[in-house]
Protein backbone atom coordinates (compact mmCIF):
# COMPACT_ATOMS: atom_id res chain seq x y z
CA UNK A 1 0.00 0.00 0.00
CA UNK A 2 1.32 3.65 -1.00
CA UNK A 3 1.64 5.52 1.76
CA UNK A 4 3.56 8.05 1.07
CA UNK A 5 2.87 10.87 -1.88
CA UNK A 6 3.99 14.09 -2.89
CA UNK A 7 3.35 17.26 -1.58
CA UNK A 8 -0.06 19.21 -3.28
CA UNK A 9 2.46 21.96 -4.57
CA UNK A 10 4.81 19.22 -6.17
CA UNK A 11 1.89 17.91 -7.98
CA UNK A 12 0.56 21.37 -9.37
CA UNK A 13 4.66 22.21 -10.42
CA UNK A 14 4.48 18.87 -12.07
CA UNK A 15 1.56 19.30 -14.38
CA UNK A 16 2.35 23.01 -15.19
CA UNK A 17 5.60 21.78 -16.08
CA UNK A 18 7.63 23.82 -13.69
CA UNK A 19 9.71 20.49 -12.42
CA UNK A 20 13.07 19.93 -14.53
CA UNK A 21 13.30 16.64 -16.24
CA UNK A 22 14.84 14.81 -13.87
CA UNK A 23 12.13 15.29 -10.89
CA UNK A 24 9.63 15.20 -13.02
CA UNK A 25 10.54 11.93 -14.30
CA UNK A 26 10.27 10.91 -10.24
CA UNK A 27 6.66 12.26 -9.85
CA UNK A 28 5.50 10.59 -13.16
CA UNK A 29 6.95 6.86 -11.89
CA UNK A 30 4.91 7.75 -8.88
CA UNK A 31 1.88 8.76 -10.74
CA UNK A 32 2.37 5.33 -12.98
CA UNK A 33 1.07 3.17 -9.50
CA UNK A 34 -1.42 5.93 -8.00
CA UNK A 35 -3.89 6.32 -8.95
CA UNK A 36 -5.02 9.30 -6.19
CA UNK A 37 -1.80 11.42 -7.57
CA UNK A 38 -2.33 10.60 -11.37
CA UNK A 39 -6.06 12.08 -10.57
CA UNK A 40 -5.00 14.88 -8.97
CA UNK A 41 -2.35 15.92 -11.33
CA UNK A 42 -5.08 15.35 -14.32
CA UNK A 43 -7.31 18.29 -12.43
CA UNK A 44 -4.17 20.46 -12.35
CA UNK A 45 -4.06 20.02 -15.88
CA UNK A 46 -7.37 20.64 -16.89
CA UNK A 47 -7.13 23.56 -14.42
CA UNK A 48 -4.10 24.79 -16.56
CA UNK A 49 -6.16 23.69 -20.02
CA UNK A 50 -8.80 26.35 -18.75
CA UNK A 51 -7.19 29.39 -17.92
CA UNK A 52 -4.92 28.79 -21.33
CA UNK A 53 -8.95 29.04 -22.93
CA UNK A 54 -9.00 32.21 -21.46
CA UNK A 55 -5.71 33.63 -22.02
CA UNK A 56 -5.08 35.88 -25.21
CA UNK A 57 -4.32 34.20 -28.22
CA UNK A 58 -0.85 34.68 -29.75
CA UNK A 59 -0.06 33.77 -33.40
CA UNK A 60 2.00 30.51 -34.61
CA UNK A 61 5.08 30.71 -35.92
CA UNK A 62 5.40 29.86 -39.79
CA UNK A 63 4.97 25.70 -40.20
CA UNK A 64 4.79 24.93 -36.64
CA UNK A 65 1.80 23.07 -37.42
CA UNK A 66 3.21 21.14 -39.59
CA UNK A 67 6.76 20.45 -37.90
CA UNK A 68 4.33 19.37 -34.88
CA UNK A 69 2.08 16.62 -36.93
CA UNK A 70 5.41 15.85 -39.01
CA UNK A 71 7.52 14.61 -36.15
CA UNK A 72 4.80 12.84 -34.45
CA UNK A 73 5.29 8.83 -34.67
CA UNK A 74 8.99 9.89 -35.25
CA UNK A 75 12.15 7.58 -34.50
CA UNK A 76 13.06 9.52 -30.90
CA UNK A 77 16.88 11.36 -31.34
CA UNK A 78 18.44 8.93 -28.84
CA UNK A 79 16.12 6.27 -29.69
CA UNK A 80 14.98 3.53 -26.79
CA UNK A 81 17.74 1.95 -25.12
CA UNK A 82 16.00 -1.81 -23.86
CA UNK A 83 16.69 -2.22 -20.04
CA UNK A 84 19.71 -3.97 -19.06
CA UNK A 85 19.65 -7.78 -18.29
CA UNK A 86 20.24 -6.45 -14.47
CA UNK A 87 16.71 -4.05 -14.51
CA UNK A 88 14.66 -7.11 -16.31
CA UNK A 89 14.26 -8.76 -13.00
CA UNK A 90 12.25 -5.09 -11.95
CA UNK A 91 8.61 -4.17 -12.95
CA UNK A 92 9.61 -0.92 -13.60
CA UNK A 93 7.42 2.36 -13.81
CA UNK A 94 6.11 3.11 -18.00
CA UNK A 95 7.34 6.60 -17.84
CA UNK A 96 11.19 5.51 -17.24
CA UNK A 97 10.94 1.64 -19.83
CA UNK A 98 11.27 5.02 -22.14
CA UNK A 99 14.34 6.27 -20.19
CA UNK A 100 17.95 5.67 -21.41
CA UNK A 101 19.70 4.09 -18.72
CA UNK A 102 23.63 3.96 -18.70
CA UNK A 103 25.91 1.78 -17.19
CA UNK A 104 26.08 1.05 -13.43
CA UNK A 105 28.56 1.95 -11.55
CA UNK A 106 29.12 0.62 -8.09
CA UNK A 107 30.05 2.93 -5.40
CA UNK A 108 30.41 0.00 -2.82
CA UNK A 109 29.90 -4.00 -2.61
CA UNK A 110 26.50 -3.74 -2.19
CA UNK A 111 25.52 -0.56 -3.55
CA UNK A 112 25.27 0.56 -7.17
CA UNK A 113 23.69 3.34 -9.27
CA UNK A 114 23.13 3.91 -13.12
CA UNK A 115 22.66 7.48 -14.68
CA UNK A 116 19.08 7.59 -16.24
CA UNK A 117 20.11 10.05 -19.23
CA UNK A 118 17.50 12.68 -20.09
CA UNK A 119 17.21 14.58 -23.76
CA UNK A 120 16.13 17.74 -22.24
CA UNK A 121 18.37 17.87 -19.19
CA UNK A 122 21.58 15.99 -19.99
CA UNK A 123 23.56 16.88 -16.75
CA UNK A 124 20.61 16.03 -14.79
CA UNK A 125 21.60 13.89 -11.11
CA UNK A 126 18.50 11.39 -11.99
CA UNK A 127 19.37 7.54 -11.61
CA UNK A 128 18.67 4.56 -10.49
CA UNK A 129 20.15 3.28 -6.86
CA UNK A 130 20.12 -0.40 -6.00
CA UNK A 131 21.30 -1.02 -2.52
CA UNK A 132 21.47 -4.74 -1.06
CA UNK A 133 19.31 -6.07 2.33
CA UNK A 134 19.99 -4.29 5.19
CA UNK A 135 22.55 -1.63 3.49
CA UNK A 136 22.58 1.84 4.90
CA UNK A 137 23.35 4.88 2.61
CA UNK A 138 26.11 7.29 4.52
CA UNK A 139 24.85 10.07 6.07
CA UNK A 140 24.61 13.35 3.68
CA UNK A 141 22.57 16.58 2.85
CA UNK A 142 21.74 18.02 -0.43
CA UNK A 143 21.94 21.92 -1.25
CA UNK A 144 18.12 21.39 -3.08
CA UNK A 145 15.42 19.01 -3.32
CA UNK A 146 15.49 15.78 -3.86
CA UNK A 147 12.96 13.49 -4.92
CA UNK A 148 12.71 9.68 -4.90
CA UNK A 149 10.29 6.77 -6.70
CA UNK A 150 10.56 3.35 -4.80
CA UNK A 151 10.66 1.10 -7.27
CA UNK A 152 11.24 -2.47 -5.67
CA UNK A 153 11.75 -2.83 -1.83
CA UNK A 154 11.65 -0.90 1.29
CA UNK A 155 14.38 1.71 3.14
CA UNK A 156 13.65 3.64 6.29
CA UNK A 157 14.50 7.19 6.58
CA UNK A 158 13.62 9.19 9.46
CA UNK A 159 11.34 6.78 11.89
CA UNK A 160 9.50 6.07 7.96
CA UNK A 161 9.09 3.66 6.13
CA UNK A 162 9.40 3.99 2.09
CA UNK A 163 7.75 0.85 0.24
CA UNK A 164 7.03 0.04 -3.35
CA UNK A 165 5.43 2.77 -5.23
CA UNK A 166 6.33 5.54 -2.36
CA UNK A 167 7.31 8.77 -3.12
CA UNK A 168 10.16 11.09 -0.77
CA UNK A 169 11.40 14.61 -1.16
CA UNK A 170 14.16 15.67 0.52
CA UNK A 171 14.94 19.17 1.45
CA UNK A 172 17.61 21.22 1.16
CA UNK A 173 19.17 21.21 4.20
CA UNK A 174 17.64 18.06 5.70
CA UNK A 175 20.52 15.19 6.98
CA UNK A 176 19.67 11.52 6.55
CA UNK A 177 20.67 8.38 5.99
CA UNK A 178 18.48 5.71 4.27
CA UNK A 179 18.48 1.73 5.80
CA UNK A 180 17.69 -0.69 3.17
CA UNK A 181 14.99 -2.97 5.08
CA UNK A 182 16.37 -6.61 5.72
CA UNK A 183 13.20 -8.24 3.73
CA UNK A 184 15.03 -7.35 0.26
CA UNK A 185 16.89 -5.22 -2.20
CA UNK A 186 15.73 -1.75 -3.25
CA UNK A 187 15.64 0.14 -6.07
CA UNK A 188 14.46 3.35 -6.07
CA UNK A 189 14.70 6.12 -8.81
CA UNK A 190 16.29 9.13 -7.63
CA UNK A 191 16.67 13.43 -8.82
CA UNK A 192 18.67 15.86 -7.13
CA UNK A 193 18.62 19.43 -7.98
CA UNK A 194 22.26 19.67 -6.81
CA UNK A 195 25.10 16.53 -5.74
CA UNK A 196 24.91 14.79 -2.69
CA UNK A 197 27.24 16.35 0.51
CA UNK A 198 28.27 13.32 2.33
CA UNK A 199 29.00 14.12 6.14
CA UNK A 200 31.79 11.73 6.61
CA UNK A 201 35.26 11.96 5.07
CA UNK A 202 35.25 8.74 3.99
CA UNK A 203 31.48 8.96 1.89
CA UNK A 204 33.38 12.07 0.56
CA UNK A 205 36.22 9.91 -0.71
CA UNK A 206 34.04 7.21 -2.38
CA UNK A 207 31.70 10.08 -4.01
CA UNK A 208 34.74 11.35 -5.68
CA UNK A 209 35.79 8.00 -7.20
CA UNK A 210 32.26 7.31 -8.05
CA UNK A 211 32.22 10.11 -10.02
CA UNK A 212 30.05 13.07 -9.96
CA UNK A 213 26.52 12.02 -10.78
CA UNK A 214 24.85 11.47 -7.34
ZN1 LIG B 1 0.44 9.27 -4.69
Amino acid sequence: MIRHHPQPGILSDYATGRLSAGLALAVACHLDGCETCDAAAAGWESLGGAFLRTATSVPLAPKALESTIARIGATPPHGVETPSRVLRRFSLPKPLLRARIGFRRWVSPDIWVAPVRLKDAPDARTYLIHARAGVAIPKHTHRGSEFTAVLHGMFRDDGSCYDAGDFACSGGSAVHAQTVAESGDCLCLTSAEAPMRMVSALARAVQTLAGTIY
